[in-house]
């Protein structure tokens, strides 16, 4: 913890919000971030991202949470200093910190640029980080990392609605690389059309790929159609219109959290189609194992992604006008807005000006 922090590391003072109990209620807290090392990128925070592990992670429903904890992992900012052995950032460059803050940077999968797998990556908040401090996410005034995990933010796009491409947009776009789903021409489904979903429709729509979206909420067809520029869309509670979908899909990307059948989806799929789960239900799903069969389907999962590809995805991005879609946010509505995702009452993703609105003698 910061105040057992060698004297002669000198840790910066810091301010975000915090969440001191299961109850997960966030309220301000003064911190220390580490002191600037000769690799290291220290950033003003200007926007970060709501996602829902943070949600997750502010109530320890995944066991791993120790208190206080500062979420956030969709952090966008300005550089306001550099070590003496940094190559690719300066002060004042647009930046951006995803959901990982480090990893060994020798194993295999860290030397094939997928530091998000090694078994050593250290997440963005709420881990133990090589010093021995523990690591603070987004919603605070500050950030420190290593130049390898900082991402360039290219000056068109936005930071506010860019902030989100670093956990929702690398979530989607990784898994439609790296399934092979990027082919002009191909057909592919997005199923849930949340902050996950509708990234996801944006970045296959300009891979040149028809999209369909599938929901449980006919509410959103127009949305997704006129406004996400979806192809087609189907209520996946709408027996008719999912048999005449059979068959149809290249691949799937399932952005869903809550426990949900999957055979309605095998059956969407083309013979060699792939479902691809990068949602996390807290339970096992059912797995019919007979369609997986008879079709050679594929069933794989996909978790962020690696930073030379989170490079990737924002030029990408930027090149293509790909940003979320976004409600921005006072520091202090971050409670209330945490409630409003729970229900999903957010189109579709909120970013906290934390620039603006931080205060730090609250
Ligand atoms: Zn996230
Ligand atoms: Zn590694």
């Amino acid at each position: 913890m910061v105040d057992k922090l060698p004297e002669e590391e000198h840790p910066k003072p810091a301010f975000g919000w915090a969440a001191r109990d299961q109850s997960g209620v966030l309220s301000p807290f003064k911190f220390s971030r580490r002191a600037t090392g000769e690799k290291d990128v220290a950033f003003k925070v200007l926007y970060c991202g709501i996602c829902h592990s943070d949600l997750h992670m502010v109530k320890n429903e995944w066991g791993l949470t120790q208190y206080p904890l500062i979420p956030g992992h969709e952090i966008v900012g300005v550089v306001t200093e550099v070590g003496s052995k940094v190559e690719k950032f300066k002060v004042g460059d647009k930046v951006g910190v995803g959901c990982m803050v480090g990893s060994c940077r020798s194993c295999d999968t860290c030397q094939n640029n997928l530091e998000n797998y090694c078994s050593k990556m250290i997440l963005t908040y709420g881990a133990k980080y090589y010093d021995g401090t523990v690591t603070y996410g987004g919603y605070s005034d500050s950030m420190v990392a290593d130049e390898h995990f900082i991402v360039r933010i290219p000056d068109n796009l936005p930071l506010d609605a860019g902030a989100p491409l670093l956990c929702a947009g690398i979530t989607v776009y990784s898994p439609l690389r790296y399934f092979g789903l990027d082919k002009p021409g191909m057909h592919v489904g997005v199923v849930g059309l949340g902050g996950l979903g509708h990234v996801a429709v944006k970045f296959a729509r300009a891979m040149g790929v028809k999209v369909t979206v599938i929901s449980t909420s006919p509410n959103k067809k127009q949305e997704a159609l006129e406004n996400l520029g979806a192809d087609s869309f189907l209520v996946s509670r709408d027996q008719d219109q999912m048999q005449a979908a059979k068959g149809t899909l290249d691949g799937i990307i399932d952005t869903v959290s809550a426990v949900h059948p999957l055979l309605p989806l095998f059956t969407l799929l083309k013979s060699h189609g792939k479902l691809v789960l990068v949602g996390a239900p807290e339970k096992p799903l059912e797995m019919p194992v007979f369609p997986l069969i008879t079709g050679r389907k594929t069933v794989g999962g996909s978790c962020f992604g690696g930073i030379k590809e989170t490079q990737e995805m924002v030029d990408f991005a930027a090149k293509h006008n790909i940003t979320a879609d976004i409600e921005v946010i006072p520091m202090d509505y971050v409670n209330t807005a945490m409630e409003r995702v729970l229900k999903a009452d957010v189109r579709y993703r909120f970013v906290i000006d934390v620039g603006k609105t931080l205060k730090p003698d609250v």
